[in-house]
């Protein structure tokens, strides 16, 4: 029986395993049903294409991705292993090869897109030669609710039941209901061994800050960055161009990308990016698929990210090369309204816009974190043991306060008018402030008319940011710009639960309305 450790210097020609990697492969090697959760790049293949050697038999390993397959297979027939895949990309002489090495019990992996599981020929062929494991690459690809539902992966459990054999899963999505359907859809329920690893990037510093004056801020950051490539996410394609322009006046390289551009234009953009150095990118979440840059510098979100996953990946994107790396996130009440709204008047079902609202609360749970930014990211994903030190609050501890008092007079504003108006008007009764709208309805006899002078109009307005970004009031969609309470609000004015607040945000807040970038 070879021994990972050569089969690995060997065969693979690496030195050591990557974090995570040893324990999945023995697992995997000892036949143990497992699922692997690892970011992009964190050297899955390796956690099947090691064992496969390892064990007898075939292991076949079903993947989505044809051009990756082919990549894979290549470069395993290059190191000596004897690889073939079966997909719609094959010549007849490739699949007849394949075919007759199968015959001749020599292939060690077998790759197969998923519709091939459809046809009997296939399932023929799977149960006469001698399959040892199911590999899963993708394996989110199972969930209904995600991104890259193939109903074809549905077919998988059978085969796993058919032929009775161990099966390993591998994703790097990692979220818990993902998670839950893939163990319920793969395995039948039966808890496999379940490894989460290598979601920190420790070289990249993480930082969010409140909009006040958005195209400053991120003029600001590039101009410290002078000479750095990076990149700067926007929420609109009108915006790239118009801060690109903006960097450009600053005396920066900078050009911008989105998906309305004609192919031949994003090209240019994605190979100037590649060969210079220094260039910004201003972009939306269009860019960065094909882009593969071990030296970006920085990335900074000009607007919010949709979620928790969207933030990881994009800021993931700086310091492959493991140099440090900075990023900086920007955020307003603006942002988490635009957000919600994308998500309340998407097509989704409604189990799907729950799911999206509660990504959209990891983030702005992030974004409004009292304490280390890693911690709280890398325990969204279910990774704890975190030491940071490279994050804005690590740096700078954030200055708490309770916020209990003022978060119940705003609650109860927000419920004596009935969830029908905006911060802004809420803000005028908490203030006292006579306006004609306020004496229009009558909203200077409400008791919490004028209890809220403590706090002047921008610390409130803080307040109502905090308020939804702890997810304790949402805008409702039906009503434009009108605050409701959410339930997790209810224990806080039952004073059952009391919530904390960052004064420096408050302390800070901007003077004057925000700029638009
Ligand atoms: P993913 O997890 O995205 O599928 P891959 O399996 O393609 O990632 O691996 C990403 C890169 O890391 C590849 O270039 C691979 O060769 C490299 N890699 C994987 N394992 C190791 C290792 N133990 N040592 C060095 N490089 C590795
Ligand atoms: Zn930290």
């Amino acid at each position: 029986m070879p021994q990972p450790n050569e089969l690995l210097r060997d065969i693979f020609g690496f030195d050591a395993f990557r974090p995570g990697q040893e324990e999945i492969i023995d697992a995997v090697t000892a036949g143990q049903n497992t699922l692997a959760i690892m970011p992009t790049g964190g050297g899955k293949s390796l956690c099947f294409q090691l064992p496969a050697l390892c064990r007898s038999g075939v292991t076949v390993v079903i993947s989505p991705l044809i051009a990756l397959m082919r990549d894979q297979v290549r470069a395993l027939q290059e190191a000596g292993v004897n690889a073939g895949a079966l997909t719609s990309g094959n010549t007849d002489e490739e699949t007849d090869a394949v075919w007759q090495a199968l015959d001749r019990r020599e292939l060690k992996l077998l790759y197969m897109a998923p519709e091939r599981l459809a046809t009997t020929a296939a399932r023929d062929m799977l149960r006469r030669i001698d399959v040892s494991l199911i590999a899963v690459d993708e394996a989110h690809c199972v969930s209904q609710w995600g991104h890259d539902f193939r109903p074809d992966y549905l077919r998988i459990g059978e085969l796993r039941q058919m032929l009775d054999v161990p099966l390993a899963a591998f994703t790097a999505t990692a979220d818990a209901e993902t998670r839950v359907e893939i163990v319920e859809k793969l395995f039948a329920g039966v808890t496999p061994q379940t490894f989460l690893h290598g979601f920190d990037r420790p070289n990249i510093h993480l930082a969010f800050a409140v909009k006040n004056s958005p195209r400053r801020q991120i003029l600001d950051f590039a101009s410290a960055r002078k000479g750095q490539s990076g990149i700067v996410y926007t929420a609109t394609r009108a915006k790239t161009e118009s801060l690109s322009a903006a960097l450009r006046e600053a005396g920066h390289s900078a050009c911008h990308y989105h998906g309305g551009m004609q192919a031949d234009d994003r090209r240019e953009v994605e190979a100037r990016f590649q060969r210079e150095d220094g260039l910004i990118v201003v972009a939306t979440v269009a860019f960065g698929m094909g882009v593969d840059k071990p030296d970006i510098r920085w990335v900074a979100h000009a607007d919010l990210p949709k979620s928790i996953e969207s933030y990881y990946q994009e800021i993931g994107r700086a310091g492959r090369d493991g140099a440090p790396a900075e990023t900086l996130t920007l955020y307003g009440p603006e942002d988490i309204r635009l957000r919600r709204t994308q998500i309340d008047e998407g097509l989704a079902p409604p189990e799907r816009r729950m799911a999206d609202h509660a990504r959209l609360n990891a983030l702005l749970g992030l974004a409004e974190a009292l304490r280390c930014r890693r911690v709280h990211l890398l325990g969204y994903f279910g990774e704890t043991d975190v030491a940071c030190g490279t994050c804005d609050l690590c740096d700078t501890p954030a200055d708490v306060f309770d916020g209990t008092t003022a978060v119940r007079k705003a609650l109860s504003a927000i419920l004596r008018t009935g969830e029908y108006f905006g911060a802004g008007h809420l803000i005028d009764i908490l203030l006292g402030h006579e306006t004609d709208k306020i004496k229009a309805r009558g909203h200077q006899t409400l008791p919490t008319f004028g209890v809220g002078a403590e706090y002047d109009k921008r610390q409130w307005q803080a307040i109502f940011r905090q308020m939804m970004g702890h997810d304790l009031v949402r805008p409702d969609p039906e009503r434009h710009g009108a605050l409701r309470m959410t339930d997790a609000a209810r224990p806080i004015l039952r004073d059952e639960a009391s919530i904390e607040l960052r004064r420096d945000t408050i302390k800070n807040a901007p003077s004057r309305p925000a700029v638009k970038a």
